[in-house]
């Protein structure tokens, strides 16, 4: 990430948006955005693949599910910020996964400019690539800043995505038990 260059172009926004960059409040934004911009954006230098180990499932072949993690993303057509839960099953075939480790695939795509229905998808096919199981099931529930600060009667919208692979896709009693539990 090029952060002097970030500093630069906040330091013109700001100036472009009619505001002193100079004055007392605003003359460190620069580098604090720059600063904030590595978290923000910190999913552009991980790569998922690097940070996943495998176990050995020995016979359990029940679905697992990790749920009702938090995450923060921006969207992708405003840049601002929307944020909310993921939940996330999959019925394993031998391998199973370190169960922390579905968050940080979360954080990695997350940590990018995003829309949700692309986020969605890039954590069950990820999840899917990686572990080869029967399935996966991504479910996202979240809020846009751009839609709350805009028209009262969306102030508590949550938009709902979701992204199916294999029997989750195929099975609906799978696709059903796993809506069932989130
Ligand atoms: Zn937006």
């Amino acid at each position: 990430m090029d952060r002097k260059k970030i500093e630069k172009l906040t330091a013109e926004l700001i100036q472009a948006i009619g505001e002193d960059p100079e004055r007392e409040g605003l003359k460190d934004t620069p580098s604090r955005v720059a600063k904030s911009f590595e978290m923000l954006y910190g999913g552009y230098q991980k790569d998922p693949k690097d940070l996943i180990t495998l176990f050995d499932g020995e016979d359990y072949d029940q679905m697992i599910i990790c749920k009702d993690i938090d995450f923060y993303s921006t969207c992708e057509h405003h840049l601002l910020p929307f944020f909310g839960k993921a939940y996330v099953g999959y019925l394993p075939d031998k391998k199973i996964i370190g169960i922390s480790k579905i968050p940080r695939i979360i954080e990695i795509f997350a940590r990018r400019l995003q829309n949700q229905e692309r986020l969605t998808m890039q954590i069950a096919n990820t999840i899917n690539d990686l572990l080869k199981p029967q399935g996966v099931g991504v479910v996202i529930k979240a809020q846009h800043l751009c839609m709350l600060s805009r028209g009262v009667e969306r102030q508590n919208a949550v938009i709902t995505t979701s992204s199916f692979t294999n029997l989750f896709k195929t099975n609906q009693k799978t696709r059903s038990e796993f809506l069932g539990l989130i």
